[in-house]
């Protein structure tokens, strides 16, 4: 075999079998396939498209490329969740302790964030003490003892997908429903949940930018799990504007602890609501929906919720004293209010854009390697829909780095977009692929 013709192939339009994918995507990984080599075949992908075998057939593959966690040794099912990505996204955080109140087991790898987007191993460092880099025997040990663990993603995971991804990065490459599909289920797949929920994004804080695509994103992914006897349920959700009130790693995490307090933006709970009575579901612990979704409000509603975000802080390291007293967040030294220029209603809120102010303010990395202010982001005080008046506050900016305050500002500003009419409420949740 020769790459040259596997490129050629693809190129004109034709899909590789699973033997001519493990070929390119081993040999890349094993460093015998240069990157100009396989950045044409990720190009010609992009434009091409894939089968839904050959989509399958690379996924396969990819999980091939490492080690895979075996959750056997831990009782019932276990059910992992996956967002593709927004801002302000603080779910898992919630849903954590949440639905493993309820006994659904969680054993949870997590990401950290990059460009616009956060990740929850970030949000989790910013509590003091806290500790991710739990080994596989304390991590499935925590999980037996308390229902919940979260750990860094684990390197010896689809190292294929690592080096894809970053060739994806910088090769314009990263939009294409096969390769986001194959990269997102062949990690979930990887990591050894019996069933998976998956939180698709939708608008312009998303990678899908319109429901259409989103809709072929979800089919696409659930079809994959299924494939591999993983009951697999996507929420397309939407994403315009970021989610709760926060962007910031301990921004975020004093809005979870409020909505695991029966408090905190409606959004964001409902959310969670909606995704947790899945995972519930999934994890066999209520019979359909809506009884799961009582299960859910009780647990919040009784401080159960909370009582297990408290034992999940003190088994990894981190001070439960935060849940009663968030001050001991860290705070930022700089904290500017961006007033309204004019009265109006709240238009668009540019989820990517507000994401990108964050980012700048310190609350993200532009590249994999730089540090983040753990303190550092944005509380928006108005969102889409809402009236304001001129010089009321919009938005406060939070951060350590006095410079990056103007260029923040200036984001935030233009993307508030103040209408005198008030625009319509877009839904937050549009509809769930797979079978409930
Ligand atoms: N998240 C992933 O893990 N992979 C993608 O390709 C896109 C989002
Ligand atoms: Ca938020």
């Amino acid at each position: 075999m020769r790459a040259y013709d596997l490129l050629l192939k693809k190129r004109n339009g034709e899909a590789l079998t699973e033997e001519e994918l493990n070929y390119l995507i081993l040999g890349y990984t094993a460093g015998k396939i240069p990157d100009y080599q396989i950045a044409s075949w990720l190009m010609a992908v992009y434009f091409q498209g894939m089968t839904t075998e050959e989509t399958a057939a690379l996924t396969k593959v990819m999980l091939n490329s490492g080690a895979k966690v075996d959750l056997s040794c831990l009782p019932g099912v276990k059910v992992d969740k996956h967002s593709t990505g927004g801002v302000g996204d603080t779910t898992t955080l919630v849903l954590l302790p949440l639905v493993a109140s309820l006994g659904v087991p969680v054993a949870k790898m997590s990401g950290r964030g990059l460009g616009h987007t956060g990740g929850t191993i970030d949000k989790l460092e910013s509590i003091p003490g806290f500790k991710t880099g739990l080994d596989r025997q304390a991590f499935l040990q925590q999980v037996k003892t308390i229902g919940a663990a979260v750990a860094g993603q684990n390197q010896a995971l689809v190292p294929a997908d690592g080096l894809l991804y970053k060739l994806r990065d910088v090769t314009a490459t990263v939009e294409s429903i096969p390769l986001i599909a194959s990269s997102i289920m062949s990690k979930k797949l990887a990591s050894g949940a019996d069933s998976i929920v998956l939180d698709v994004k939708v608008g312009s804080g998303a990678f899908m930018k319109n429901l259409e695509e989103a809709r072929r994103l979800a089919r696409t992914m659930v079809d994959l799990g299924e494939a591999m006897q993983r009951k697999t349920i996507a929420v397309l959700t939407q994403m315009n504007q970021p989610l709760g009130l926060t962007i910031g790693n301990a921004l975020e995490v004093r809005e979870a602890i409020a909505v695991l307090q029966n408090e905190g933006p409606d959004d964001l709970r409902e959310l969670c609501l909606v995704l947790g009575s899945v995972m519930l579901y999934l994890g066999k612990k209520a019979d359909c929906l809506e009884s799961a979704r009582e299960l859910l409000e009780k647990s919040l509603a009784t401080g159960l919720a909370c009582q297990k975000l408290a034992d999940l802080l003190e088994a990894q390291g981190g001070s439960r004293e935060v849940i009663n007293d968030p001050d001991l967040l860290p705070k930022a030294e700089f904290q500017v209010m961006v007033p309204a220029e004019k009265d109006g209603f709240v238009g668009e809120l540019n989820a990517y854009e507000i994401g990108r102010a964050a980012m700048l303010l310190g609350a993200g990395r532009e590249k994999k390697d730089d540090l983040i202010d753990p303190a550092a982001g944005i509380v928006l005080q108005k969102k889409s829909g809402e009236p304001v008046k001129k010089g009321e506050a919009l938005a406060v900016l939070h951060t350590n780095d006095r410079s990056s305050l103007a260029a923040a500002e200036e984001i935030v500003k233009a993307n508030y977009v103040l209408s005198a009419e008030k625009p319509e409420a877009l839904p937050l949740i549009y509809e769930m692929v797979g079978h409930i």
